[in-house]
């Protein structure tokens, strides 16, 4: 069976670093400019160009990034706001951050991402917002959701954070809504170790951010001097530059994982009992990580020894995502019990996360799917 063994178990991701980039962060450590710097506007000034919007704000994690977002649209206890409870934790958290109580509509069984026609029934007096999700980095229905949150009047959030280079009708994913965010973690499709980035062309949030990612300062102010409550989510130089470096490759990078997708897609497609990955025809994908699913006959159990008869062969994976609302504490706060959403239930229990990286091999890719293959068949 194991033929195509390879002598060290494969990651789920790896962050793909050349010696450029390294120069790059050893030469800003070289500098007396760590944070507050030049790269930092470059970089800014870069994802601008990328994205297109107004206005970009860098931060230490697409996570502060939310939060700023939610801050500066003035979102607070006892508003509500829209989103997805299938998703990374913190496009939730966010919300609770300021107090606000996150509303979930469940998902389309297809892309995955918050399934437009079930948000009106969940609008009341107290929605301030809708925050959707690009998940996997598929972009959501971003002309439906324009379409709803202009007809009441609510702000309207883009978590684009595992979206980057993502298009939904030509147009970049991140720069719908008001606001919209990237994040830089290693697994993500570009990193800066840690780091997010904030776009936007709206002036106004783009002003509050850019203060309250630096103790509420305002532009031009002294050091000890805080126009409002701020925090200190700035992203240092070291870490920008290699986003700049990251980011001039951002297309090569782009393309190598399409082509890794696409040679799973091949060898998955036919396997009895799996689902590849749906791409919306609305859609350019930019690829965050390649999940498969179970067909419906499968059960947790079934998906949850799958996953560790793979562990076991060397091949790392995962369960993307495990819904919000049944983590324990949202369950705790809100109530929440399994039932709640069902599709993204259904989704949870059956999805298989496999390695998927840049530079992932062709025979590593056979590797995972002769294996995958070889457990399937022996389950049936
Ligand atoms: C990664 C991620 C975030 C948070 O980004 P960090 O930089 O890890 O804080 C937010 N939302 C989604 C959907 C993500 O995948």
């Amino acid at each position: 069976m194991n033929k195509y063994r390879l002598n060290y178990p494969i990651p789920l991701s790896q962050p793909d670093i050349i010696n450029r980039e390294i120069d790059a962060v050893v030469s800003v450590l070289k500098t007396s400019y760590l944070s507050l710097g030049p790269k930092l506007q470059e970089f800014e000034k870069k994802i601008i160009d990328y994205v297109g919007t107004k206005y970009a704000v860098a931060v230490n994690s697409g996570t502060s990034g939310l939060h700023l977002i939610v801050r500066a649209m003035e979102v607070r206890e006892g508003d509500e706001v829209i989103t997805t409870p299938f998703s990374f934790i913190a496009s939730a958290n966010c919300i609770l951050f300021e107090g606000a109580k996150p509303v979930f509509v469940d998902i389309d069984p297809k892309t995955l991402n918050i399934d437009c026609e079930r948000i009106e029934e969940k609008i009341s007096d107290k929605t301030k917002a809708i925050l959707a999700v690009d998940v996997f980095g598929q972009p959501a229905e971003w002309d439906r959701l324009e379409e709803i949150a202009k007809k009441y009047s609510l702000k309207l959030i883009d978590d684009s954070a595992e979206a980057l280079g993502a298009e939904y009708k030509g147009v970049k994913a991140g720069s719908f809504g008001d606001a919209g965010v990237f994040a830089f973690y290693p697994n993500k499709q570009i990193t800066t170790g840690e780091g997010g980035v904030i776009i936007t062309n709206d002036e106004k949030i783009a002003k509050l951010c850019r203060s309250m990612r630096n103790q509420g300062r305002d532009e031009g102010e002294s050091w000890l001097q805080h126009e409002r409550l701020g925090y200190n989510y700035r992203i240092s130089d070291i870490n920008c530059v290699l986003g700049i470096a990251q980011l001039e490759r951002l297309d090569e990078i782009l393309e190598k994982r399409e082509k890794v997708a696409q040679m799973y897609n091949q060898r998955l497609k036919d396997l009895e009992g799996i689902k590849i990955p749906y791409v919306s025809s609305c859609v350019k994908m930019s690829w965050f990580v390649y999940v498969v699913r179970l067909r419906d006959s499968y059960t947790q159990e079934d998906r949850d020894s799958i996953l560790g008869e793979l562990k076991k062969r060397g091949i790392d994976c995962s369960n993307y995502f495990t819904p919000i609302h049944l983590q324990s504490f949202y369950r705790r706060m809100f109530g929440f019990k399994e039932g709640d959403f069902p599709i993204t239930e259904k989704v949870s229990k059956t999805t298989v996360a496999l390695p998927f990286y840049n530079n992932l091999l062709e025979k590593q890719i056979d590797y995972v799917c002769e294996n995958l293959k070889e457990i399937l068949e022996e389950m049936r």
